[in-house]
């Protein structure tokens, strides 16, 4: 696996990293190399409607076991989000091709999931979405990439017509389990000097943009006391937000301040901050959202100034099978020793397969520097097959746990 890695990174990278931008050239230059090495197991391959590639062992029953990653990378990508989870997935098929002489107990299933990153239309789970059924087809049809290009039309080029890619939900018609390796792209278990975690979920997200209103006066001849200002109100939220997030153990962030006139001889009439909280408990987000809403309220009301507030965006929390986060946990524990349990910041695919009612479990490994999205990320080598030896085992209990 980890020789298919830098064999794919040598054919689809450069100097700046990872370029497997979803449809494009070397996208499908990266898929049609993945389909080769496929092709020496005895499987059946597919394209669905909506662009994910599916193959298929067939087992002794129907249920399905499905292992998922994918091949596309944002621009100047790293090496391993995404192509070290379809890869792993590859190995185990081998192995369980090899162990079984090619009938497994169980169906089992690789899924190179369609544009996971959104790098080119910025919306992010196009193909297991689709697949979920959770793709809005009419916010879809609207999107376009910089070059004004519209994302159906781009679809067209590779053969998927937009209007029927939620046909593709019947692939998860006897799927048992699904089963996602990826590297952690955050610092958690590089800090606790553990290679492997189980993933108890994804983050439920609440993103707001919070606006206060006050009025613009002279910079010169207005009086501290005398002051409707809105930045002030802002500025305590921006503080505010860590005792929130400390209090019930999750993240907020304020990414964004705009002010109003904007100028350098006026108080700030109005401040416009965005608020992005998430949690992977869905009554300690609401909590903190409650938490947020009143202590912009009070520093209003202090500040004698207005506030309103927009919401953005927001996904519940999606939980992880509990019988599978446990083999997780033994197949790490297993293999080296230690595991620990942890959420999930970025949402992923196996959020999307999850919601759509199937059980399913994800393992990280750790990421050094903490960092993904980057040319610089990287894991180490010795972690990556710690990775691929866990995972198989993990693959291999969900089976037993299947056959029951
Ligand atoms: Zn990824």
């Amino acid at each position: 696996m980890v020789a298919e890695l830098k064999e794919l990174r040598a054919l689809t990278g450069d100097d700046n990293g990872a370029q497997r931008v979803a449809f494009t050239k070397t996208w499908l230059a990266a898929r049609a190399w993945l389909r080769k090495k496929l092709e020496a197991l005895p499987a059946e391959i597919h394209t669905d409607a909506a662009g994910n590639t599916w193959t298929t062992l067939r087992g002794a029953s129907e249920r399905a076991l499905l292992i998922g990653g994918h091949i596309d990378s944002v621009p100047n990508g790293g090496w391993l989000d995404g192509c070290l989870n379809v890869l792993a997935g590859v190995e185990i098929l081998r192995r369980i091709n090899g162990q079984y002489a090619g009938q497994p107990p169980v169906t089992v299933r690789l899924v190179d999931w369609a544009d996971e990153e959104g790098a080119r239309f910025g919306k992010s789970l196009f193909g297991s979405s689709a697949c979920s059924g959770n793709l809005n087809v009419d916010e879809a049809r609207g999107l376009k990439d910089k070059d004004g290009i519209r994302l159906p039309d781009a679809l067209k080029e590779i053969g998927v017509d937009l209007e029927r890619a939620k046909e593709c939900g019947k692939e998860l018609k006897h799927a048992g389990a699904y089963l996602e390796l990826h590297i952690e792209q955050g610092p958690v278990l590089l800090d606790l000097d553990l290679p492997l975690g189980a993933v108890l979920g994804t983050f439920g997200v609440e993103r707001h943009a919070v606006t206060f209103r006050g009025q613009a006066a002279h910079s010169g001849s207005t009086p501290m006391n005398r002051r409707k200002d809105a930045l002030l109100a802002a500025a305590k939220m921006s503080l505010e937000i860590y005792p929130i997030a400390a209090r019930h153990g999750g993240v907020c962030t304020i990414g964004s301040c705009t002010t109003k006139p904007g100028i350098v001889t006026s108080v700030v009439e109005e401040c416009r901050i965005t608020l992005d909280q998430r949690h992977l408990d869905a009554r300690a987000l609401a909590r903190m959202l409650a938490e947020a809403r009143a202590a912009a309220d009070r520093f209003a009301g202090e500040g004698k100034v207005s506030v309103s507030w927009e919401r953005l965006w927001q996904i519940e929390p999606v939980l992880f099978n509990p019988d599978l986060i446990g083999f997780c946990d033994d197949a790490i524990g297993e293999t080296c020793g230690k595991s620990h349990r942890l959420p999930s910041g970025p949402l992923h695919d196996a959020a999307e397969v999850a919601r759509a009612g199937v059980p399913t479990v994800m393992m990280f490994v750790q990421s050094l520097h903490g960092i993904s999205h980057n040319k610089i990320e990287d894991t180490r080598e010795e972690h990556l097959e710690l990775c691929v030896t866990a995972f198989d085992k993990l693959a291999e209990k969900t089976m037993r746990w299947m056959e029951k």
